[in-house]
């Protein structure tokens, strides 16, 4: 199905990827419809630059397979990866002949039997469309990049802020450069890729401060060389215990001098500031951070659970941080500090609080379904004070309260990022003491509206303690693991392309 191209005619361009990140550290398995995939004319609509009208829309006749994106979570089962897979090559051999294909992934999911997925998905998809069609990869930062992955890929990129304020942006900057590309019939472009054997928590590589800031700062320089066509660096993803786990920097253009000499400026930087990232706020245990809430009395005060976060992949029912705070008899006392707790997956008590409706008391037992290694089920004795239908993640949601303190219960996991997540259930954060969320670094709403916010370091499947977790197939010597390993190889490796054959015997 190779097709030549009309001069003058629009490209045609495919969409289509799987995005999740899962924590292989976490008893928690993802199925297919955590997916919730967008097929054929739908995937246009998941991206408003390609909304009719708009130019990028207008500049190529576009074509979506499938595209699916999951929350965080556990490994992928081989069935949810055999049906998803199998249905995107299926619409993608039922399109007419591609000249482009965009391929829109997060970059860190793991699938039970499967090594680096995105990259065993690519080379099949390019087994199916043919070696000479084009393609874009775009990713989260918190991706990992295999070598075999830059070179399936003919342009690659990815955020260039976390939190991802530009998560629109680099979508559309990956689909821009593809298009202009084959428009263009330029030759493929060089690619310039540097492993940099750092594995760092996101929560410790925030761009909102330094050193993150700087180095991705430092983006913009690179970008600005002539020849150079998009700068990328990734921080990795350090909850899966994979081979390919560690950040990277990919750099793409015409002119392989200039492409390489960014690429190791970029990975030599990264590599010097290796030893100040910090946590993006101060942590404590949690116990000491509710100490610190009560006593310094300007509120809403954010902790962030972080052990279990399940926007980072963990399970989310980690009863842990829950049973510690009901075990303080101050909070469970009506007129004690009011404090939110969100959330916990707990669909026979959203039923049973459902059927009693607002304003009963109930006695439920929650969460420990799924990982119960710290915790077992929590008891909640409260009035139920909310129930909400038809959320997209959580598809129910309660909240009980105990004492005077509110307890989102779900019948899915869901991550509470925004204000409305607690109003529409009669919650108001600013009103309370002390809001305590499974989250990592704190979305920008919320993190506006805290008068203080501290992480919490508790455990869970993404517990923020990376070296005790104890990885196994990771490459090493890898900082932090190592701490004092001699400085690595940081030139940058010109990654042949697909059409080309691979390198052998090598073992990156
Ligand atoms: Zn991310």
């Amino acid at each position: 199905m190779t097709a030549t191209r009309t001069l003058g005619a629009r490209p045609v361009i495919a969409i289509a990827g799987l995005g999740i990140e899962t924590s292989t550290f976490s008893p928690a398995r993802t199925e297919a419809q955590a997916f919730h995939p967008s097929r054929g004319r739908e995937v246009l609509d998941r991206y408003p630059f390609l909304r009719p009208r708009e130019p990028l829309r207008e500049a190529a006749d576009w074509h979506g397979a499938l595209v699916g994106k999951s929350l965080p979570g556990g490994t992928v089962t081989a069935t949810a990866w055999r049906d998803l897979t199998h249905e995107l090559i299926q619409r993608l051999t039922a399109l007419p002949p591609v000249d482009g294909l965009w391929y829109d992934v997060h970059g860190a999911m793991t699938v039970e039997g499967v090594d680096d997925a995105e990259t065993v998905l690519l080379a099949r998809i390019r087994e199916t469309l043919g070696s000479h069609v084009i393609v874009s990869t775009s990713m989260d930062l918190h991706g990992n990049v295999s070598r075999e992955l830059v070179r399936h890929s003919d342009l690659l990129t990815c955020y260039r802020m976390a939190p991802h304020e530009d998560h629109m942006e680099t979508k559309e900057r990956a689909a821009r450069n593809l298009v202009d590309l084959v428009v263009s019939g330029a030759p493929r472009p060089v690619k310039a890729w540097v492993p940099v054997p750092v594995l760092l928590a996101g929560e410790q590589t925030s761009t909102r401060i330094e050193p993150a800031k700087g180095l991705y700062a430092a983006i913009d320089e690179v970008e600005a060389m002539d020849g150079v066509t998009d700068a990328s660096i990734w921080v990795g993803y350090a909850w899966a215990d994979e081979p390919r786990s560690r950040a990277a920097v990919v750099v793409t253009g015409q002119d392989q001098q200039v492409v390489a000499a960014g690429a190791e400026m970029l990975a030599r930087r990264f590599w010097a500031v290796r030893k100040d990232f910090a946590f993006v706020a101060p942590t404590g245990t949690l116990d000491e951070l509710l100490d610190e809430a009560l006593s310094v009395g300007s509120r809403p005060y954010f902790i962030s659970d972080t052990g279990d976060n399940p926007t980072a992949g963990g399970a989310g029912d980690v009863t842990w941080g829950l049973t510690r705070l009901l075990a303080r008899p101050e909070f469970t006392s009506p007129d004690g500090p009011a404090i939110i707790y969100a959330s916990l997956p707990g669909p026979a008590a959203v039923e049973i609080a459902v059927a009693a409706g607002v304003g009963a008391t109930i006695t439920v037992e929650v969460g420990a379904d799924v990982d119960d290694r710290h915790a077992g089920p929590v008891t909640l004795t409260g009035q139920v004070h909310a129930v909400r239908h038809g959320d997209r993640d959580a598809v129910t949601e309660v909240v009980v309260r105990v004492g005077n303190v509110y307890v989102i219960v779900t019948k899915l996991r869901k991550a509470y990022h925004y204000e409305h997540d607690f109003t529409e259930l009669s919650l108001n954060p600013r009103d309370v003491d002390v809001v305590i969320i499974k989250i990592g670094y704190l979305e920008p709403e919320l993190y506006d509206m805290a008068a203080g916010w501290k992480m919490a370091l508790t455990p869970g499947g993404v517990n923020q303690d990376l070296v005790s977790l104890g990885h196994q197939r990771i490459r090493r010597p890898m900082f932090p693991f190592d701490q004092d390993m001699a400085d690595p190889n940081l030139t940058a490796r010109i990654v042949p392309s697909s059409n080309e054959p691979p390198l052998t015997g090598c073992d990156e």
